[in-house]
């Protein structure tokens, strides 16, 4: 079954009878197209996929399962996009209410005039978070790519290298290998390590520093996502029982990512295993997401976020201690569910690391 009438049979369970898509993950997820602008009008038996003259000729390549219009200047998207839901015969059209802007629904409404357009829950999102096998050899490839970046970069960590230059070493690595970041590398050190998302600045790497990397290459449109902290030149105790703890979380999780789990309860394990040495206190962010299209996709393993866990479902686990003043540990890895358990995507070492070697 296509990802059409996957969403199709979604809709009748949920009694929507016309949706519009505009999120573009969704969008391309629905349709294969991969440009950057474009959205859906479905219907149980129609639909169409609209987009601008920029992507005429891409979409007519792309995009085979729902016809294809396009628009041009002078026309309007909102203009556009009513004039398609005329042509269907629509009455009433959910949008997605997790991804239309305020400014965007008021200029819909004024366009499509007597058509009611209301709020539709999402019914992509779910769907979306189980990869098909070509998706996920995607992602195994964004993942080895990933891998491979931080075996190339970890040569760089050692004293007077600026967190700057591991960055760019990163992101030379991912465009001389033909691929993307699939996000702002994060590169923190030394009490800069304490900041989860901390972009990289010009400080130096020290001795007795944590180094924290998180990268992850984009790969024909999806994305890996990898963390790990290092330490420089010389491990403390304190360094070792933060890292081991967070180690063992880490492992513990991945090997809970099991068909019929709940992401609240993985989410519980962690902060477990970590309150053992008094330090769940400084893991204030979730477990983990969805990897896929997006390095964020949808899906969340957190303490609210009530998400079970399906085979074909790839997820990374990434717990963190992060102590204002001293520094921080994260390790991450990204984890395809299958039926007969977690098959972890990502391989880097896992053992704390004193570098250089
Ligand atoms: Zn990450
Ligand atoms: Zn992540």
């Amino acid at each position: 079954m296509n990802n059409v009438d996957r969403l199709r049979e979604r809709m009748a369970d949920a009694g929507v009878d016309a949706l519009l898509l505009s999120h573009v993950p969704n969008v391309q997820w629905l349709t294969g197209f991969t440009g950057s602008a474009g959205s859906v009008l479905l219907t149980e038996t129609d639909g169409v996929f609209m987009t601008d003259s920029r992507y005429t000729l891409q979409a007519a390549e792309e995009v085979s399962d729902l016809p294809v219009r396009t628009f041009a200047n002078p026309v309007r998207q909102a203009d556009f996009l009513a004039k398609n839901a005329h042509d269907l015969g629509l009455t009433r059209v959910g949008f997605e209410r997790e991804f239309v802007t305020y400014g965007a629904y008021q200029d819909w409404q004024r366009a499509f005039a007597e058509i009611e357009l209301y709020p539709a829950e999402d019914l992509v999102a779910s769907l979306r978070a189980v990869k098909s096998a070509d998706e996920i050899a995607k992602i195994r490839r964004a993942c080895a790519l990933t891998d491979a970046c931080l075996e190339h970069v970890v040569r760089l960590i050692q004293p007077g290298v600026r967190e700057w230059d591991v960055l760019m070493e990163i992101e030379f690595f991912f465009r001389r290998q033909g691929a993307d970041k699939a996000f702002e590398p994060i590169v923190v050190s030394g009490e800069r390590s304490a900041r989860p998302h901390g972009h990289a600045s010009d400080k130096t790497l020290a001795v007795g520093d944590f180094v924290t990397l998180d990268l992850g290459a984009m790969v024909d449109g999806f994305c890996g996502d990898v963390t790990r902290t290092f330490v420089v030149g010389e491990a403390t105790d304190r360094h070792r029982e933060i890292y081991a703890q967070v180690l063992r979380a880490e492992q513990e999780c991945c090997a809970a990512l099991l068909p019929g789990a709940n992401g609240k309860d993985v989410d519980a394990l962690a902060r477990r295993i970590l309150d053992e040495k008094d330090l769940a206190r400084y893991f204030g962010h979730g477990l983990g997401h969805g990897l896929g299209r997006l390095v964020h996709d949808s899906g969340r393993l957190g303490p609210t976020s009530d998400q079970p866990i399906e085979v074909g479902q790839v997820w990374t686990v990434e717990p963190g201690v992060y102590i204002e003043g001293f520094g921080g540990v994260r390790i991450e890895d990204d984890v395809l569910v299958t039926e007969s358990g977690p098959e972890i995507l990502t391989h880097f070492d896992r053992e704390l690391l004193v570098l250089p070697r």
